[in-house]
């Protein structure tokens, strides 16, 4: 059950109501939004509270058809807008548009150095780069780990960008923490590693939730319900592609889910062709076609020599293209009354603790 309050109710009316819940031994979970309060009560409400809630003027229960809460469409009069890079960051979602480019793993401090620079100069606003690495082989470059960390973070200093990478285990968190990693991305392989999302949850900083290699959307929106029950209020959805029979591409982008997802869930989309296609050449499609159905932002992966990256060559697209890409996104945005989010401030780029 969701519980909205009139905009602008006094705070004694929200706290009354929530200890009226938890003196009835329900859970009252407090909604995302600052200027509009709401509660989610997971249980849902017996008959007779129900009732009681339901004269209170300044009250409106919803009881919405999918199984989310925190984050179904219904707790926000408008949708959610995450800042990557703390307050003065770059926003995704409502209307803004960013986009994550980098290489898919961290080779080096130089390298890892310049593909930001390339990458700014095309106008990503964010930084990839993955230090630890989910590999099918064991055998496959599994990433520099936490000196990886270190290499991304001094190159989104360097070039004004926050930085994303995946985080596989939650032992490694107190890394990502102390290297300033702004964003944590959950991998599809770790969709549901409902401990993982429980502790990522509780570093105060926004998460990229990938969508699982077979996950259907209420599985999908079930997970970032685990994020923001745990307590996470900044999360961004990405489709990366799902598993299907097909075999000419490396995964299926599913674009249908787009502007559903805009219908069932206030939080931002962004899609990453790179992983759903696998072939460098038809990436500048699908980044326009992704826009055009309503992503919110996209991630992409670029290599200054793709022949010689260590982890997803085939994929990666050069600077150029990713400059290319970039210059379709500012026309289709702007096509649709929308904005490509500034560049990060540089105060959001304090040198890593
Ligand atoms: C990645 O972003 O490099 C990655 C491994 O993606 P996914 O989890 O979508 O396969
Ligand atoms: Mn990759």
């Amino acid at each position: 059950m969701i519980l909205l309050f009139e905009s602008g109710v006094d705070e004694s009316v929200v706290r009354d109501v929530t200890l009226r819940l938890q003196a009835a031994g329900l859970r009252a979970l407090r909604g995302p939004e600052p200027r509009r309060a709401a509660l989610v009560v997971p249980e849902g409400l017996p008959p007779e509270l129900a009732a009681e809630l339901e004269a209170e003027p300044t009250l409106t229960l919803v009881q919405p058809h999918e199984p989310w809460r925190l984050v179904h469409r219904a707790l926000r009069d408008a949708p959610s807008v995450v800042r990557i890079g703390g307050p003065r960051g770059v926003a995704i979602g409502g209307g803004s548009v960013a986009v994550i480019a980098g290489p898919c793993s961290v080779e080096g401090r130089q390298a890892v150095l310049e593909a930001a620079h390339h990458a700014r100069e095309a106008g990503a606003q964010l930084l990839r780069g993955g230090a630890f690495k989910p590999r099918t082989s064991p055998y496959a470059f599994r990433g520099y780990g936490v000196e990886g960390l270190a290499q991304l973070k001094a190159a989104g200093v360097a070039t004004g960008m926050p930085v994303v990478s995946e985080i596989m285990d939650a032992s490694d968190l107190p890394a990502f923490v102390d290297h300033d990693i702004d964003c944590l991305q959950i991998g599809a392989r770790n969709m549901q590693n409902f401990t993982l999302l429980a502790a990522v949850a509780g570093a105060e900083r926004p998460v990229l939730l990938k969508r699982g290699l077979a996950a259907t959307v209420e599985e999908w929106l079930l997970a970032a319900e685990h994020l923001a029950a745990a307590g996470c209020s900044q999360i961004v959805l990405c489709e990366r592609g799902i598993r299907t029979f097909e075999t000419a591409t490396r995964n299926t982008l599913d674009l249908t889910v787009l502007p559903l997802l805009h219908e069932w869930t206030h939080l931002p989309v962004v899609v990453d062709p790179s992983h759903a296609a696998g072939i460098a050449r038809i990436i500048p499609p699908l980044a326009r076609a992704s826009i055009t159905a309503g992503a919110d932002g996209l991630a992409l992966e670029m290599h200054l020599r793709p022949e010689v990256a260590r982890s997803d060559a085939a994929q990666a697209l050069l600077p150029g293209e990713l400059a290319r890409i970039m210059a379709d996104v500012r026309v289709l945005v702007a096509l649709d009354g929308r904005r490509l989010s500034p560049a990060a401030s540089p105060a959001c780029s304090a040198p890593p603790r």
